[in-house]
């Protein structure tokens, strides 16, 4: 069998996998979903992944639709069947199929459809140059503390970047802040050397690449700030990155067609990718905590 996917309990050909037309997911965007890292054939950071999905859950009143060990077990065996030693799997549970109706179903049954995808990683930062950014007004609700299927305001954003020749959209809230890149945390280095990146307060996904790195960044004596910061400070910053499950770690050389610092990645994203490329193989004996 070529690629697997998934849906509701089966393993299926990734062609054939399909869900209901009144899926509450692809009718209201009524779900949530974790992307989780494989590398060397092992999840990074996946009590992590699981503790925000079960969390993003709760707070939309979905029940788990099977057990986090089944979810586990299941988890693995896709990535058996697909041979996947590098790449991630793309997990999604929605409220279930049911006639079109706003509120809560009387009676449903959560869908939950998995799939993976191969992608090299490397310790080195992917792009030598680094990664251009624009930023763009945040549009999103104010629930981004769920991590929701409901994309729109992200796929806008990230196209308006690729039209730009951009890799990333940083999103700025009527305040002047930065909350987040479109799929992604936003990081800054001041420049005495301090990490700033927004607090998780709801206005933003509180990442759980983030969240590890912090860790990585504090057990090296890096002073780390959690509050929001302005382009304007962004600008003028030592460096700038990116942090996701599937970017791990990116130097940002360029917002809004300023270059960052001399333009060239930055020294403290190096070390940091590298840190949590070391973090994801090692097997994940003692994984970083993950909490709301
Ligand atoms: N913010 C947003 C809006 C995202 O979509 C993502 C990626 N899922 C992140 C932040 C980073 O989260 P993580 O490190 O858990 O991938």
């Amino acid at each position: 069998m070529g690629r697997v996917a998934y849906v509701n309990g089966r393993f299926v050909r990734h062609e054939a996998a399909a869900v209901h037309i009144e899926d509450r997911g692809y009718q209201f965007a009524d779900g949530v979903y974790e992307v989780v890292t494989i590398l060397g054939g092992d999840f990074v950071d996946q009590p992590g992944h699981l503790a925000r999905l079960k969390r993003s859950l709760g707070e939309l009143r979905i029940a788990m639709p099977v057990s986090e060990a089944v979810l586990k077990l299941k988890m693995r065996e896709l990535v058996r069947r697909n041979g996947v030693k590098d790449g991630y799997l793309y997990l999604q549970i929605t409220r279930g199929v049911a006639p079109r109706d706003f509120k809560f179903p009387k009676v449903s049954k959560s869908a939950l459809v998995m799939t993976t995808r191969r992608q090299k990683f490397a310790p080195a930062m992917p792009n030598d140059a680094g990664v251009k950014v624009v930023s763009v007004p945040d549009i999103r609700w104010t629930r981004r503390d769920i991590k929701s299927i409901g994309l729109l305001a992200q796929v806008l954003a990230k196209q308006a970047a690729a039209e730009a020749g951009a890799f990333e959209a940083w999103m700025v809230g009527p305040d002047g802040f930065v909350t987040e890149g479109s799929s992604s945390n936003a990081w800054i280095v001041t420049r005495d050397g301090v990490l700033v990146t927004r607090q998780p307060d709801g206005s933003i996904l509180h990442g759980i690449t983030g969240n590890s790195l912090e860790a990585l960044a504090r057990e090296r004596g890096i002073k780390v700030e959690r509050r929001p910061f302005t382009t304007e400070e962004a600008y003028q910053a030592r460096e700038a990155f990116l942090t996701s499950a599937t970017t791990f770690c990116i130097s940002i050389t360029e917002i809004d067609g300023r270059p960052i610092a001399n333009g060239h990645p930055g020294e403290l994203a190096r070390t940091l990718r590298q840190a949590y490329f070391d973090y994801g193989l090692k097997r994940q004996a003692q994984p970083v905590a993950w909490k709301q």
